[in-house]
């Protein structure tokens, strides 16, 4: 029965690669989408779908009703692009100054699209019914999946998966990871401000930039000497700014910086610590101190049970070699609100570039993937709807039976 679908897929792929490069060619910032999710909603309507638009703010659902009553699933891709001037020469390459795919959520869109397609022409087979989740602003926190979610985008549905290309894995090569996969991601800004005066009179001054170094360094001991070693957490400050002459001690100085955990008790006691630290160390140098902490994705936990599902799945489609647990990454999604809700799983799929000097990482400049994962992540999609709807109905009854 595959074959038939594949095929269909494979027929497609011209299709889908010209509808990534157009996405490629003009795309658009987080929240900021407007012909991106229109060429989605055009398509999926064009399918026959029912479609919803503006979906939490710009996200598309589409929804296909098979042929069968059953279980209803979810898939997702997103679509936004990134603040990056597009340095790789193509032809495709973007037409937006500094602005680019530079994570592969064009090429996310296409794959699902092609889903749609298939399985719209095949929808008498279908044991139940598809729900694509076409998500806007995934880049950005607070993230288009939060709203999209709040707005209804899972109403009535069982189980949700979503795919990401990897620049840097081999074509075809599929990461999942059952459980914890991806970090809860938060931000956080301290303001020193101490008072200002002449660099040669450092004893009239309160000099922000030495407390603001003591404050970096006594955060090091968080991760170090507070939080249980078995727990992953990462506290890391990226910026320190302030001060502009050399003869001038300024009057403030600002740091930046992220914290990625898994553990919701480890979050609370970072966001608490790294107040009372910055609040000790500010006031026993004389400066007084403004904490702000922001949350912003939590954390991707993938269902083992439909983890191991498409682990199965890619590893019969694609060869048991083929398909790794993956390490757990401090990276974030926010496909994790969809996880928050039901169950479902996150996975990878290689897409490097053939030639070596080609493969740059995600967010990159001159980032680039292989079109063929399309028909990875079409494939793999396309089986675990099948799997699901027809494996999951069938243990209902037996439920009922019994
Ligand atoms: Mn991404």
């Amino acid at each position: 029965m595959f074959e038939k679908l594949f095929s269909r897929l494979e027929e497609l792929y011209p299709e889908l690669v010209d509808f990534r490069r157009d996405l490629h060619m003009y795309p658009e910032l987080s929240h900021k989408e407007i012909n991106t999710p229109k060429k989605i909603a055009d398509f999926l309507s064009n399918l026959g779908l029912e479609v919803r638009t503006e979906v939490g703010g710009r996200g598309v659902v589409g929804i296909l009703k098979g042929g069968k009553p059953g279980k209803t699933i979810a898939l997702r891709a997103d679509f936004d692009a990134l603040p990056i001037q597009d340095q790789k020469e193509v032809e495709y390459k973007s037409r937006i100054p500094g602005v680019m795919h530079a994570c592969g959520h064009d090429l996310h869109t296409a794959g699902l699209l092609g889903v749609a397609k298939v399985l719209s022409e095949n929808r008498e087979e279908l044991e139940g019914s598809v729900v694509f989740v076409h998500q806007f602003a995934e880049e950005v926190i607070p993230g288009g999946a939060k709203f999209m979610v709040e707005d209804g985008c899972l109403d009535g549905v069982d189980v949700v998966y979503g795919a990401h290309v990897s620049s840097t894995d081999p074509l075809g090569v599929v990461g999942v990871r059952e459980g914890n996969a991806m970090a809860n991601g938060d931000m956080f800004e301290i303001e020193i401000t101490g008072k200002g005066g002449h660099a040669a009179s450092p004893h009239l001054a309160v000099d922000p930039l030495v407390v603001g170094s003591q404050l970096h360094l006594n955060l090091q001991q968080i991760v170090s000497r507070q939080v249980n070693p078995v727990k992953p957490a990462v506290v890391t400050v990226t910026s320190i700014n302030g001060g502009e002459g050399f003869n001038v001690i300024p009057d403030k100085v600002k740091l930046t910086g992220t914290v990625r955990t898994f553990d919701e008790d480890v979050r609370d006691w970072i966001e608490s610590s790294i107040g009372q630290i910055a609040n000790t160390t500010c006031s026993g140098m004389g400066a007084s101190v403004k904490y702000n902490y922001v949350r912003g994705y939590p954390a991707v936990k993938n269902n083992p049970r439909e983890t191991a599902r498409v682990e199965k799945i890619a590893k019969r489609l694609f060869g048991e070699e083929k398909v790794q647990q993956i390490p757990t990454q401090m990276g974030m999604e926010d496909f994790a609100y969809y996880l928050k809700e039901l169950p479902g799983t996150f996975f990878w799929v290689g897409g490097a570039m053939e030639n070596k000097e080609e493969v740059y990482p995600h967010h990159h400049p001159r980032f680039n993937v292989q079109e063929k994962a399309i028909l990875y992540i079409g494939k793999l999609f396309i089986a675990t709807v099948f799997d699901y709807l027809s494996k999951e109905k069938k243990e209902d009854l037996s439920e009922v039976n019994s």
